[in-house]
């Protein structure tokens, strides 16, 4: 007979449930009321394969939790409210576990409070489920979120595409985490995938032009944080670019590399609490390197491309978490005394002044070069330069030291980029890219992190 007793103790709820709906419906709910609270700290750790968010709060019991998804990128939001995120809790919590790139913390609304986790996923399919549990600590919420067991890595799949380019896929790689780039002595690319397990160490030729071998070896043994390299050897140095391409990640590699599509940047806060200034050079009435041809001059100049190169790569940087600071931002004058100035004041980080090469008779130099003045530059330059190479295609010109003005005055950690030559039919055909544009940025960027980031992914012989 428990159906009676039970309506009958719904009966007796009644008068409370509705004195409760009417206080909500004029904000005078005693919970809505109740102060804030705050929570003081944040991490993440992994736990048998599932991704645990552990959040602590100044008071006991569970923290409130809505989830939804959001598209472009794709991520999962969990808005806590009624809680407030203490100001020294870091903005980005960085996690290795296939299919969530990073979690980021924000005070989405402080009145009444709102605290936002956003986890950044890494592709388009079904976002983790979550579960909330009490920690052993009462006034510790566990957020268990159920990630997709890591793939398996199998060994590339090779194949020709346009322009020479050769495509090595690497099926169902595109949600782990994963960074690239390319070492010397003997020229190699590599690929490094956090969580991933490899079907087996492997090591092949490889018919095509160009490429010496491939390899796959496990490059951190731990357990916890696999990490699983893919090693390209090639023949001699030459450009490459990596890009997702539905499931799969593809490494391309040739000349004509540059030319294909980008995939989406994946910033993770590597340059947080960094000051870099970017200097586009010349401006207004300067317009910078001579685009003579037959003819005259042929717009677009070098202060336009530089100009487009400096506004892409500030928004890379500030998607990294550093404080940019641009000399210019628009088709305006700056003398180089004054751009040197802006770093030195703000005591910059780096300083990177953008342009074109051009020379006496045209058609004749082409490639990239970065020049530095003074030698506490010389390793900054080196990065930079490496990463452009690679992600360019165009001819090493290598690192040079020379005294600019503009990086002789930086007291900072400076560099002078030649992207290109801008009087070179080929050069200036690449310079007139959009996409060619938006790799120079993201590889100036990769320098950056390199010299100045906390992750680096330099040396590691690896396999
Ligand atoms: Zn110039």
């Amino acid at each position: 007979m428990a159906g009676p007793v039970a309506s009958a103790r719904l009966r007796a709820w009644r008068p409370f449930l509705v004195l409760s709906v009417l206080w909500a419906a004029i904000g005078v709910l005693p919970v809505a009321a109740a102060a804030a609270r705050v929570i003081s700290q944040a991490g993440v750790h992994e736990r048998a394969g599932d991704l645990v968010l552990a959040v602590l709060a100044d008071r006991e019991g569970l923290l409130e939790l809505k989830s939804f998804v959001l598209d472009n990128p794709p991520r999962l939001v969990l808005d806590l409210p009624g809680a407030v995120l203490a100001s020294d809790l870091p903005a980005v919590l960085p996690v290795e576990v296939a299919g969530i790139r990073q979690v980021r913390l924000g005070q989405f609304q402080s009145d009444p409070p709102i605290a936002r986790i956003v986890l950044d996923l890494a592709g388009e399919g079904d976002p983790p489920a979550w579960e909330a549990s009490p920690g052993d600590d009462p006034r510790e919420t566990l957020i268990v979120l159920d990630t997709c067991p890591a793939p398996v890595l199998e060994p590339p799949t090779v194949e020709k595409g346009e322009q020479g380019v050769v495509l090595l896929r690497l099926a169902g790689a595109a949600s782990l985490p994963r960074e690239f780039g390319c070492l010397k002595e003997p020229p190699r690319i590599y690929l490094d995938f956090t969580g991933a397990a490899l079907a087996a160490s492997y090591t092949g030729s490889c018919e095509e032009k160009g490429i010496r071998e491939i390899r796959m070896g496990q490059q951190s043994a731990d357990p916890e944080h696999p990490v699983s390299r893919v090693v390209v050897e090639l023949r001699e140095a030459g450009a490459y670019t990596v890009f997702t391409d539905g499931d799969d990640v593809v490494l391309a590699i040739g000349e004509n590399a540059w030319s294909l599509p980008l995939g989406d940047y994946l910033p993770s806060g590597r340059l947080k609490g960094r000051k870099v200034v970017v200097d586009p050079g010349h401006g207004g009435k300067d317009s910078g390197a001579p685009a003579f041809f037959r003819g005259g001059p042929q717009e677009p100049f070098e202060k336009d491309i530089v100009l487009d190169i400096g506004l892409r790569l500030a928004a890379l940087l500030k998607a990294e978490g550093a404080e940019v600071t641009m000399t210019r931002d628009d088709d305006t004058y700056v003398s180089l005394s004054g751009r040197a100035e802006i770093a030195n004041r703000l005591k910059a980080d780096a300083f990177v002044s953008l342009h074109c090469n051009s020379c006496d008779k045209p058609d004749t130099l082409c490639g990239t070069s970065v020049y530095f003045d003074h030698q506490h530059s010389a390793r900054f330059a080196a990065l930079v330069q490496n990463e452009l190479v690679a992600a360019l295609g165009t001819v090493d010109k290598g690192v040079r030291n020379a005294n600019f003005a503009v990086i002789r005055r930086a007291r900072v950690p400076g560099v002078l980029v030649e992207t290109a030559f801008i009087n070179h039919k080929e050069d200036r055909a690449r310079l007139l890219h959009p996409r060619f544009r938006e790799r120079a940025a993201r590889a100036i960027t990769a320098g950056l992190i390199r010299f100045l980031g906390t992750k680096s992914a330099e040396g590691g012989a690896g396999t």
